[in-house]
Parts: C-alpha cells; structure tokens; sequence
C-alpha cells in the first residue's frame, strides 16, 4: 500500500472540525460571525445571517425557508486562521431544532458550548451536550455577555459542573461583568486583557494586555473590584481543577472563557486557546477497527446529513458526509459500502462564509455535500479503500414530540406510505406504529415541532397526499436495551405506550420525566436509552 502523501497529512493536520452548542439567543451566531472576521473570510460583522432578503440569495433550497425565513438546514463554514483550516459546523436552533442539530455533533471532533453569563446552562445546551459526551469528544466553554449583568462567576462554573457534569477550568477570569465589565483576567500570564470598545464589534478592536500592577489597571480598576478579583483567583487556585489537556481531550475537563461576542471581547483570546488545545482530526471507528486518517491513505466518509431538495422542478438531494480520511476530487468514484457498488461524487459543494460553492478538493476533516440520486442513507460509508469497511452508524437521538398520521383520502394508502417511508429514510421524522394491536395507524417522532410542517408539506407537494395529524401527548421515548425484556408483561404508568419502529424493536413512550423512572423503579433490570441504535 501507498504512504499516506506528505501533502494530505500537512492538510489533515491543520484541519479543526467543530460544532458550536448553545440555547437560543446565547450568541452562537454572534460568535460564529466573530470567528468569520477574525479569519478574514467576512469583512463585517452581520452579513452572516440576518437580513431574510440578504439570505434567500444564498439558499433558494426550500420553500419551507423561504416562507419562514428561518434555516431549514445546517451548514459548515470554512475558513483559514493562524495557519489552521477550520470548519464550524452549524448546529440549527430555534424552532428548527431536529434530529439534524444532532447528527451534526456525529460529525465534530470538538464542541464549543455557548453559555449566556446571566442565564447558566439552559435546556437545549443541555440535550446537545449529552450528544457530545456520548462521543467523548473535547468540549470548550465560551461564556458570553459579560457586557451585561451576569451570574456570579462561581455560581456559573458551580452550575456547568452540576447540569452537565464536566469538570471546568477555567483559562481566564472576568473582572465584574455589565457596566462594570474591566476584562479578563488571563490565569496562566498573569495578564489583565482590558476590555475596549469595538463599536459594537464592528471593527476588530485592539487588544490590550497588562501585567495585573500596571498603573493602567490600578486606574481603570477601583481598589474593590482588585481585591474581589485577587481573592476570587485564590479561591479558585486552591479548590479549582488544574488544567490538564489528556482531560480535555477525553472531554472530561471543560476549559472557560469569559467574553462578549457582541464587542468582540475575549473573542480572538478564545479562538487562539482554542485551536491549541482542541484536535484534528480524529480517528473513528469501522467495523474494521479504527482508521486514522494519519495512517489511512484512501479516501473515507460518512454521510451524516440528507438535505431534500423541496423545489418540485429539482427532486434530487443533497448528502452532507464529514470526510475522515484521505483526499476528495471532484467526481471521483468511490465505493458506496451499504449500496454495493461505485458511484461517482458529483457537484460537491462546501460552504465558505455564506456562500455555498463548487469545490475540486477537500480533505479528512472537511464536510461537503454531494448530490445524491436517492441511494444514500444516513450513516452509509463511502471509500476508495480495497478493504470496504464500513463507519460505525448513527445513532437515532429521541424525538420529543408525537402525532397519529393518517391520508385524508383512504384511496392514497399507497403514496402516503411510500413518500412517509422515504422522508424517514432521510431522517427528517421517526415513524413507529402501534404495538401488537393491530392497527396500522402510524405515528410519527419528530426532535423539533417544524418537522411537522415539513412532512405535511412536502407529502401534498412531492406525494399529492393530503395528512391529517393528531398531535399526542408524548414527549420522552426509550428505547428497551434489553430486548429479552417481555414487553407484554412490563409493568408502566398508567400514561405509558408501547410501540415499535420498523424493524420491530420495542419503545416506549410516556408523558413525563416522572413516568419513566417511575416504569424504571417497577421493572427490575429494564433499561432504557435515550438514543436508539444505529
Ligand atoms: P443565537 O441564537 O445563539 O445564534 O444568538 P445570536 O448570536 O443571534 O444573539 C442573540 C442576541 O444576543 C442578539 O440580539 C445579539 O446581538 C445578542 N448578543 C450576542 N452576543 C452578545 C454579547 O456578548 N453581549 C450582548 N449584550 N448581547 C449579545
């Protein structure tokens, strides 16, 4: 076998493939675009998202956007800084939340958790983040809107520590936060970086670093909030965890900044940390064992993401696959592990800033989206590797909320269960059915309420069926573990529902939090998960 070429390793090496995480309205987007101007890939701030009119050019993929002006899809966004080739996975939110946000971490060798400093961590930060722990993969901490009141900084670190269970460290300090925000003290250099203004982050801002007894400081930092800081800093030397890089890389230890994406502040102090201390790519596992994309010279990806095209004209799709070895050329063939045969990749696209664009070449580490015909699924592994192994698949991530299915019009059975099955494949929904009473009644699971309308609309414009939906009261499902388990004789809630998925497996719906463990204390030796097997 040919040696892995120097020019693929050096590419590889400097790649940085990451998702940022976070509850809407953390600043996610704020931080995104901040990351954007820093590596020089915008020119100003607020041209990454924002203007519904500014955005349709860029994506006229679906209707269901356009209408709603909101981002159906996740995207990655390239660009160059300080020698590294980084990738930011794009994490929908809002109320276009789905099994996608998820999928997308499958695709991150690292997270970056937005936290907002006056709020903690909140609901959404908290079901990505178990996502990111399943996978073991490094997580860092950005805590955002220091510029305005926040949270004792304690209390914060208490709170990462106890919602999410990762210990935190933190790599700077902040030195009060609103209207007295001075900056950040930096832990390791002793250095105050003090906070200036951007223009509301417009421009990049200087950064201006002082040793802690610069006469600057004493004049910008009263007396008070020196002492508050230096007592603080010993508080935390003597009880916090150490920093320790083999604990951030098993994504046990968390490191923390403090800063304001708005004003750019902390912003460029986190990046450079950051891409220090984060990975490149890292190797994942086949049923082959382990491919490092150091060793492996073939090309390998996984497909993670399936976009539908929603436009009637153009039925085709777009696969999304994180490549994890080797390099990518345009239309080159590849082997299609779960089809069985070769095809050849063609219109590979990336996105660069907020433009989505042909590429020739890409590299382990890099995310593209190709067009696909209707044979991919989520999961399938592609390569050019004699030995066709196969990437360990997808989890299925637990939806949170339910409906009946049924056609309005009995006649069209057929395409209502043909376009259903095909939209599941691609992943938007889950669809289950009752458990041994007969019915045929489909229900469907979606992770985020808009896929709802997604289904409804593209089964009248891509199927001709009209739906109707009974929204059910269901909002956990598990999946049974133990399958031995005799479902007919498992004791729940009164509220509880059994179901299966297509393959036949058994699940478990129920109303509340409190129905679970409640089902969990009366069956002895039942276990449940939150994540369905791929
Ligand atoms: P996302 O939903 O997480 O993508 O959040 P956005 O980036 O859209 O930010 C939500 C709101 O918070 C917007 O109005 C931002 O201007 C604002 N915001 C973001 N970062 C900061 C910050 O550091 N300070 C302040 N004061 N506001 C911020």
């Amino acid at each position: 076998m040919s040696e892995i070429t120097k020019e693929i390793k050096e590419q590889i090496n400097k790649r940085r493939t990451f998702a940022i995480i976070s509850h809407p309205d953390a600043g996610k987007t704020t931080l995104t675009e901040k990351f954007l101007l820093y590596g020089g890939a915008i020119n100003q701030a607020g041209s990454v998202k924002g203007k519904a009119t500014a955005r349709h050019a860029v994506s006229d993929w679906m209707e269901i956007e356009k209408e709603r002006g909101i981002s159906v899809t996740s995207s990655v966004l390239q660009f160059n800084y300080g020698g590294y080739c980084i990738n930011i996975l794009d994490t929908p939110g809002h109320q276009d939340f789905s099994e996608d946000t998820y999928r997308t971490l499958m695709a991150a060798d690292s997270a970056v958790m937005v936290i907002d400093a006056s709020k903690g961590v909140e609901a959404q930060t908290r079901k990505l983040f178990k996502v990111c722990t399943m996978r073991h993969i490094p997580i860092f901490t950005f805590i955002n809107k220091m510029d305005r009141e926040a949270m004792d900084t304690f209390e914060l670190l208490d709170d990462i520590e106890n919602e999410l269970g990762i210990a935190t460290c933190p790599v700077n300090w902040p030195i009060g936060s609103g209207k007295n925000f001075k900056g950040v003290y930096d832990r390791a250099t002793k250095e105050i970086e003090l906070f200036s203004d951007t223009k509301k982050g417009t421009t990049q801002g200087q950064v201006k670093k002082v040793p802690l007894g610069d006469p600057e400081v004493t004049w910008l930092i009263d007396e008070s909030q020196r002492l508050q800081l230096m007592e603080e800093i010993e508080l935390q030397d003597g009880a916090g965890a150490e920093f320790d890089q083999e604990l951030v890389s098993k994504g046990e230890l968390s490191p923390v900044f403090f800063g304001s994406a708005l004003t750019n502040f902390g912003v460029e102090t986190f990046l450079e940390h950051f891409l220090k201390m984060t990975t490149s790519p890292l190797p994942r596992i086949s049923d082959q064992g382990e491919i490092d994309p150091m060793k492996e010279e073939a090309f390998s990806a996984f497909v993670f993401k399936i976009q539908a095209n929603m436009n009637k004209a153009h039925r085709d799709r777009i696969a999304f696959m994180r490549i994890c070895s080797g390099a990518f050329e345009a239309g080159m063939e590849v082997f299609h592990i779960q089809g069985g045969k070769k095809v050849r990749l063609s219109q590979p696209q990336q996105m660069m800033a907020s433009e989505r664009k042909m590429i020739d070449r890409a590299y382990g580490g890099d995310i593209i989206g190709v067009f696909d015909p209707g044979i991919f699924s989520i999961g399938d592994t592609l390569t050019t590797s004699a030995k066709k192994y196969a990437y360990e698949g997808i989890p299925t991530f637990a939806p949170e909320h339910f409906a009946r299915v049924r056609q309005v019009d009995t006649m069209k059975r057929k395409q209502f269960i043909k376009g259903i099955n095909q939209i599941a494949q691609e992943g938007a929904i889950q669809i289950f059915q009752e458990y041994n009473t007969g019915m045929e009644e489909i229900i469907v699971g979606v992770v985020g309420v808009l896929q709802f309308d997604v289904l409804k609309y593209r089964l009248e414009n891509e199927y001709n069926v009209e739906i109707r939906m009974d929204s059910l009261p269901y909002e956990h499902i598990r999946w049974i573990e133990n399958e031995e388990i005799n479902l007919d004789k498992l004791v729940g809630t009164s509220d509880m529902k059994k179901i299966k998925d297509l393959k036949g497996r058994p699940l478990l719906l129920f109303v509340n939090d409190w129905s679970v463990r409640m089902t969990l204390e009366r069956n002895e030796g039942l276990i449940l998960s939150e994540f369905g097997k791929a």
